[in-house]
């Protein structure tokens, strides 16, 4: 298991690798001088070398400290940065826990859907951990966190069956698909409502190789807890999704699937309680880490 990092230091932009305690950085570019094995410069462009990518990472961090060593920098001394920028719309699947979609529908007996809900984030609404989520006040009043887990794609692929699914999966991160849910309403297609900019903050690491899964899925407003889901709730799976998506549409490598809300949303509360300015939304998926945005 490793946790992929883009962040930036000393005014440069820079990605690598997180020390095994979560508190140092091993950047590629210090490692790539030292053993003189390429990497790429941008995560972006690590992701599309694929498997070979992560082995040669593999093999530096295997060499590092024996007979040269590259010193980790503190995470205190970066500015964290969106791990990626995707290339294309983030792809997104709305009700996909039972419960969020009692409480989306405000029908206790609410069927779930029969088939996947896909509906997509315009790429200029990702923003970074840290970063501040707009209120867009002239817009909209009804401004919504939604806590999920970020599948990201490795390879290319169509048709993909849902037993090969998981060979497509570079590895996961962790997004908040904010949303108007005022603008959700009055248009009949959400892409609006969910692409605001900064309505999709993404990170803070790309987890990759062996990972503990099912995940559990915790978000906190001003440091309270507001959902609580694990993705073994997840009414279709991530191979289901993956190979429903694919069947005859092409997925690239860097395409990122946002696999759904559990319940506990700012609009399933009674009364609602939508996000203020000032508000602070963390979400939580160990060992991804939390990502952690204020709203302004
Ligand atoms: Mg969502």
């Amino acid at each position: 298991m490793q946790r992929l990092i883009s962040y930036r230091h000393e005014g440069l932009s820079q990605w690598g690798v997180l020390a095994a305690d979560g508190q140092s950085i091993y950047s590629a570019y210090d490692l790539e001088e030292t053993y003189y094995i390429p990497l790429a410069e941008t995560l972006e462009e690590f992701i599309e070398t694929g498997e070979e990518g992560l082995l040669n990472l593999a093999k530096l961090l295997e060499s590092n400290g024996k007979d040269k060593s590259v010193e980790p920098i503190p995470l205190s001394e970066v500015q964290l940065d969106v791990p990626f920028h995707p290339r294309r719309n983030i792809l997104c699947v709305g009700k996909n826990y039972q419960e969020h979609v009692r409480e989306f529908d405000q029908n206790k007996n609410a069927a779930n859907p029969a088939a996947p809900i896909f509906f997509t984030k315009a790429t200029t609404s990702v923003i970074g951990p840290d970063e501040e989520i707009d209120s867009h006040p002239d817009v909209t009043s009804q401004v919504d966190y939604e806590g999920e887990l970020g599948v990201i794609i490795g390879k290319r692929g169509t048709d993909i069956a849902p037993e090969d699914a998981m060979k497509y999966v570079y590895g996961y991160t962790i997004i908040n698909d904010v949303t108007a849910r005022d603008l959700q309403k009055t248009h009949a297609q959400w892409f609006r409502g969910k692409s605001l900019d900064t309505f999709c903050p993404m990170g803070p690491t790309i987890l990759v190789g062996g990972w503990p899964a099912p995940f559990t899925i915790y978000t906190r407003v001003n440091g309270h807890l507001r959902q609580e889901g694990n993705t073994s709730d997840l009414i279709f799976s991530i191979p289901k999704l993956i190979s429903t998506l694919s069947a005859g549409m092409t997925l690239l490598p860097g395409d990122v699937i946002a696999t759904g809300t559990p319940k506990g949303v700012g609009m399933g509360l009674n009364p609602p309680e939508f996000l203020k300015k000032g508000d602070v939304v963390e979400i939580t998926i160990d060992p991804i880490g939390t990502l952690r945005n204020t709203v302004k």
